[in-house]
């Protein structure tokens, strides 16, 4: 009997054998099998395209449900938003280029991330200027605690930037999501909101722009930051950005070099749950505004640089970008896990901020 290790389908290429897997290509497959995994009682693992998960060397003591069902469907249309439900293993990639095929607007500058669609939702995925967040209406979800299906709206995910209910801890199965977006008559995608894919698009920060050129334009901006899956590049043996950006408070980002970048990260405070019979308390005064760094920046400004790697190690930082963390050939978890504590390290002692793994970490530490 062979056996997968998890190595063999994740984009990192490190983590040892699963002890069992099941591969459902049906919902109704996905569903039935994920019942009998739960109720052998065993570790589970739900598994997508393995793009954004480090495994440890020593695989993985319990079931991987692998989940490989497809379909794009349009179900509802009102006004100009078009309705699509798709199938939790569906490419992230097919469902962007159906829509800009379509003429659909809303996900375009998403082209190019890796993975399924099942798994989007989990972090929130998001690139030049969008997020899933701002199209999807809502998941069908195998909830582990009840093993009920259930219907869980964009609100109840509580997004965040790069995190969700299902990043921070609420377990079970995406089976189908549903996104609405926007029938684009004229051919035009939403407002560019990111200020390097408008200049290489020659427009300016809010123009609209043909959907092909956008996707065209992040494709080409991504490639040239092996941050598209390209079998020829080997800066994208990765599981893309291997840190997220840190948000600060503002009295603390004071504290730092002037030059170092910063964004206003002031979300609205979360809606508190108010008990039956007890009036909303007022919003809190926010006296502490977040602040959103640049990673790469602290990176590289704690002295790791592009290709930088530990000595004997086969884990190394992208030669293109200060974020990503590559498998050079043959690294082990042990390898990638030892450089992201490394840049960890650096970057604390140096500014005093602590840096946090974007992938999801199995049986493996920072
Ligand atoms: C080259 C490269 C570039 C990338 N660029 C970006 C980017 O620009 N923006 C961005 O946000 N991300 C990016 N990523 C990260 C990654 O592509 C996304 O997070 C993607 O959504 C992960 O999908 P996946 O199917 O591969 O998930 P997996 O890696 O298989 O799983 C990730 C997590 O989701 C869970 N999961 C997977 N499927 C389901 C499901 N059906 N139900 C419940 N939980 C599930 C897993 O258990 C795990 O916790 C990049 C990765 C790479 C390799």
């Amino acid at each position: 009997m062979t056996v997968t290790t998890l190595a063999e389908l994740t984009t990192m290429r490190v983590g040892g054998p699963a002890r069992a897997m099941v591969a459902p290509e049906t919902p109704e497959q996905l569903v039935e099998e994920t019942l009998a995994v739960w109720a052998s009682g065993e570790p589970w693992l739900v598994l997508g395209g393995g793009s954004n998960l480090v495994v440890a060397d020593d695989g993985f003591e319990g079931t991987v449900i692998r989940v490989l069902t497809r379909g794009i469907e349009r179900v509802a249309e009102h006004g100009d938003r078009v309705r699509l439900r798709v199938q939790a293993g569906e490419p992230w990639e097919s469902l962007v280029a159906y829509t800009v095929d379509n003429g659909l607007a809303g996900i375009e500058a998403l082209s190019g991330i890796p993975g399924s669609c099942g798994a989007a939702p989990v972090q929130n995925i998001g690139a030049y200027g969008q997020e899933i967040a701002s199209s999807l209406v809502s998941i069908d979800f195998l909830d582990y605690l009840s093993g009920d299906k259930q219907t869980l709206s964009a609100a109840d995910l509580d997004f965040g930037y790069r995190t969700s209910a299902l990043k921070r801890g609420t377990q079970g199965v995406v089976i189908a999501l549903e996104v609405e977006l926007r029938r684009s008559d004229d051919g035009l995608g939403d407002p560019v909101a990111y200020a390097q894919l408008a200049s290489s698009l020659g427009v300016s920060l809010g123009d609209r722009v043909e959907l092909r050129a956008v996707r065209d334009t992040v494709i080409a901006l991504r490639t040239s930051k092996g941050m598209v899956l390209d079998p020829a590049d080997p800066d994208s043996v990765s599981c893309g950005s291997f840190f997220t950006n840190p948000i600060v408070g503002e009295n603390f980002a004071r504290t730092l070099p002037e030059q170092a970048p910063r964004w206003a990260n002031s979300p609205e405070p979360a809606p508190v749950a108010v008990p039956l019979g007890e009036e909303p308390a007022a919003p809190p005064v926010q006296t502490d505004f977040r602040v959103k760094l640049s990673a790469a920046w602290l990176i590289e400004k704690a002295g790791i640089g592009r290709g930088f790697s530990l000595p004997g190690s086969r884990a190394a930082i992208s030669s293109k970008h200060t974020l990503a963390i590559v498998n050079r050939g043959g690294a082990t978890a042990a390898e990638v896990a030892e450089l992201g504590r490394f840049v960890q390290t650096r970057v604390f002692s140096e500014f005093g901020v602590r840096m946090m793994a974007e992938p999801v970490l199995v049986g493996v530490s920072l």
